[in-house]
């Protein structure tokens, strides 16, 4: 039955469009929601229908009135409507917070963290327990989303997370029964740490209005995400987006992957204290070398504008090829942005086709470190309203 497929589908992107609407503008009426929608009054008014009687939307009179005529009703979600879990999973730490189905951040926890996958998914799954008894107060918990510094495949298996050592991992099942066992049921979402960082920068940072950007992180390796056409571009198994093992220099430093030459090799936080201890300056972190940098010390200013010459030399390659709007550094290389982007602009004006430079902006993150963490809600929210809902089926009659 392809045309109640197709009536389904588009009933759930109208519902989608709707709820990121009102996300974005709280206390709208059904009118605005219309109008910054583009959709009709008619089907506007049946998914607001909808969302009021999933309890998802509230209305609340406001004092505002119309020149003539009832006064306006606000539409806002509703603070009742649950709770969105997010997490970051590193080695050392475990991060999460909760937050309210709109994405206003509610409570954070830090944990440490552990490579040995059966206790990492434990501590995650105590800390959700704590978290969420925090900050829950009998609210639904309606998603969880994880980011984790790994390869993930298209079916939600970890295929690769080398500073875990973990390989072909089924994490979300792992991770699902867990929370099963604790009663805190809910569906899991997990993505590339990048990838949901950039999610997150799409749904609240810089990123809102932007169809085509590339999101660059920098820690232990250097992560890609492409936002292509306002979607994650995933590629054939899921892996799109490694812009990290571009090759900058044939021959050059060995790289994580094997391979030599790789950008990340040059690039990453644990790439650039490397190179800073061979120039006879060992340095505890990124923070240390930019202020360094900032007093006016030669030989890390001179490493940061190779570093920035390298990362400008590798995004040509990409803003060659895909044409993006935006390049966003996020998460570490934001630390250093002052002095990477020079360099990297002297290098794209160097190998970027000039149409393509052309209103190409570049930009620090607003979210900062903080990306990653907030990349965990963007999955929480986004598996959320790509669910089936109840009562979806409702209108389609
Ligand atoms: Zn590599």
């Amino acid at each position: 039955m392809p045309p109640r497929v197709n009536s389904a589908v588009i009933r759930r992107l109208n519902m989608v469009r709707v709820f990121h609407a009102l996300r974005e503008n709280p206390s709208a009426s059904q009118a605005e929601l219309g109008r910054l929608t583009g959709l009709d009054k008619a089907t506007t008014s049946a998914v607001v229908t909808q969302l009021l009687e999933e309890g998802l939307v509230e209305r609340t009179e406001t004092a505002r009135t119309r020149r003539i005529g009832r006064p306006e009703t606000a539409l806002n979600i509703a603070p009742s409507a649950g709770l969105l879990v997010g997490a970051r999973l590193e080695p050392g730490t475990i991060r999460i917070v909760t937050a309210t189905l709109a994405g206003t951040v509610i409570d954070h926890l830090e944990l440490p963290g552990s490579t040995d996958l059966g206790e990492a998914v434990a501590r995650l799954r105590d800390g959700i327990g704590r978290i969420v008894a925090m900050s829950g107060a009998g609210l639904p918990l309606r998603a969880i989303g994880v980011g984790i510094p790994g390869m993930m495949d298209r079916d939600g298996r970890l295929a690769l997370a080398p500073n875990f050592g973990w390989r072909d991992t089924a994490i979300r099942p792992l991770l699902e029964s867990a929370l099963l066992e604790s009663e805190l049921g809910a569906p899991v979402h997990i993505d590339n740490d990048t990838k949901a960082a950039a999610m997150a920068e799409r749904l609240f940072g810089a990123c809102r209005e932007v169809e085509d950007f590339i999101y660059l992180t920098g820690q232990s390796g250097v992560g890609g995400a492409l936002v292509l056409g306002g979607r994650s571009y995933r590629g054939a198994r899921g892996f799109a987006g490694e812009v990290g093992h571009l090759t900058v220099e044939p021959g050059g430093r060995l790289c994580g992957c094997g391979n030599r030459g790789c950008m990340e090799a040059y690039v990453s936080e644990l790439a650039i204290l490397a190179q800073a201890a061979e120039r006879g300056r060992p340095l505890p972190d990124l923070w240390a070398v930019t202020a360094a940098a900032r007093d006016g010390d030669a030989a890390m200013l001179g490493l940061l504008d190779e570093v920035g010459g390298r990362l400008g030399l590798a995004l040509s390659y990409i803003v060659n090829l895909l044409n993006p709007e935006l390049v966003v550094l996020g998460s570490n290389l934001s630390i250093a942005a002052d002095f990477l982007l020079p360099p990297l602009e002297r290098a794209l004006e160097r190998h970027a086709l000039e149409p393509h430079r052309r209103g190409l902006r570049l930009l620090v993150s607003p979210l900062g470190p903080d990306a990653v963490l907030m990349g965990g809600i963007a999955l929480a929210m986004e598996g959320f309203l790509s669910s089936p809902m109840p009562g979806a089926d409702m209108l389609l009659g």
